[in-house]
């Protein structure tokens, strides 16, 4: 299976994945995994926002054990931020299988839609769609570098953008969610286990700043006649990064656009993504709120998600199927938050990362850990699909 997608949206310079949402590479991925769930007799259905579901029974019956990820990824992106997830669910499936396996419930294999969130900017799209906390209004108005919205994006996929939105037919399926994921972090290379198990996701939130000046000739508009909005956005950078130090959380600013975005001229706006995330709400906050008054900025809050304490029992439960992992709080989002604020009960199960690197081409798993994340998968869906 990985041989099979490897080389979808590779760029072959950087070794880096451009798997944009609803972007060719995209629905190559999603082609993929049709044919996958086909390859093993599980009856594929697309929801309402684009999301995809693999199952064995048949879930109207009765809610199903579900487990997958996401097949996008963030721009020069690494290969394992999400396809492990979807690969590793398919490859549990086939080892339960081959051991003779029947589900006594319905077994779900997902693959959720723009989970980075690189293309429109908010993360988990297709996850807060489905639970509704992601107004469909909102979203089909988004708008790519290119300037084309969602909405005419999906309609360019043969998809309706009219269908976006809460979808409680789908979400009453998913009885229990499981996502495998790389770490994103070494947790695991400290504490020398190959596969932990989630406890927590920080809040964290996205914010755009928009500064705004008077674009000019960088040649003959003196210095003081400038309105250059470069300057408050470094100053910004540098304070976020101050801020960020004294509150004890992290606050990134990995985007900005540039406008006229000439060399020669003095630039007349830039727009800036601010992420920050930290293990207190209040602390994220106030960072936030000290960034507004500095830069400002015109500041709009483009995501915000809280604190997710996965459930204890199910954790616990799941820790102990896969032999007793050790159990850990992660600064990454994911569709597995987006749900267990949903009230689905949902669990994560991590993937040892030798370097922590992650959202690179650097990003790396060992193939012998991700086989003892296939095995812990399978484990923990045995004893799930038991109940
Ligand atoms: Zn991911």
């Amino acid at each position: 299976m990985w041989g099979a997608i490897e080389h979808l949206g590779r760029d072959d310079r950087t070794r880096g994945y451009l798997r944009d949402a609803w972007s060719p590479a995209d629905l190559e991925l999603r082609q993929w995994f049709r044919q996958e769930a086909a390859r093993r007799g599980l009856d594929l259905r697309e929801d309402r926002n684009g999301n995809l579901w693999a199952w064995w029974g048949d879930p109207s019956e009765r809610p199903g054990v579900v487990t997958g990820s996401h097949l996008d990824s963030v721009r020069q992106g690494g290969a394992f931020d999400g396809p492990l997830g979807v690969v590793s669910a398919f490859a549990a499936l086939d080892m339960l299988r081959a051991g003779g396996f029947e589900p006594g419930r319905p077994l779900g294999i997902a693959c959720f839609t723009d989970e980075e969130g690189a293309r429109f900017g908010v993360p988990c799209m297709g996850s807060r769609l489905l639970t509704g906390v992601l107004d469909p209004d909102r979203a089909r108005g988004l708008t790519d570098d290119e300037g084309d919205s969602l909405a005419e994006v999906l309609r360019g996929a043969g998809r309706d953008p009219g269908e976006l939105g809460r979808d409680t037919e789908t979400l009453g399926h998913v009885g229990v969610f499981l996502e495998l994921h790389v770490e994103q972090g070494q947790d695991l290379v400290h504490r020398d286990a190959p596969v932990g198990v989630a406890s927590a996701i920080w809040p964290h939130g996205r914010w755009r700043f928009d500064f705004r000046g008077q674009a000019n000739h960088a040649g003959t508009t003196r210095l003081e006649d400038r309105d250059d909005p470069m300057l408050p956005f470094a100053r910004t950078v540098l304070r976020a990064r101050e801020a960020a130090e004294r509150g004890g959380v992290v606050a990134t600013f990995g985007k900005f656009r540039v406008s006229p975005n000439n060399a020669n001229a003095v630039p007349g706006l830039v727009s800036a993504w601010l992420d920050a995330r930290g293990g207190e709400e209040a602390a994220v906050r106030a960072l936030v709120a000290e960034l507004v008054e500095f830069s400002g900025a015109e500041v709009g809050a483009e995501s915000w998600t809280p604190v997710v304490d996965f459930d204890v029992v199910l954790r616990e439960r799941i820790a102990a199927a896969v032999g007793g992992a050790p159990v850990l709080a992660t600064g990454a989002g994911h569709d597995a938050g987006i749900l267990a604020s949903a009230g689905v009960p949902s669990a994560m199960v991590f993937v040892r990362n030798p370097t922590g690197i992650s959202h690179s081409p650097d990003e790396y798993a060992e193939t012998a850990d991700c086989h003892a994340g296939v095995t812990a998968l399978a484990n923990a869906l045995e004893d799930l699909c038991r109940s």
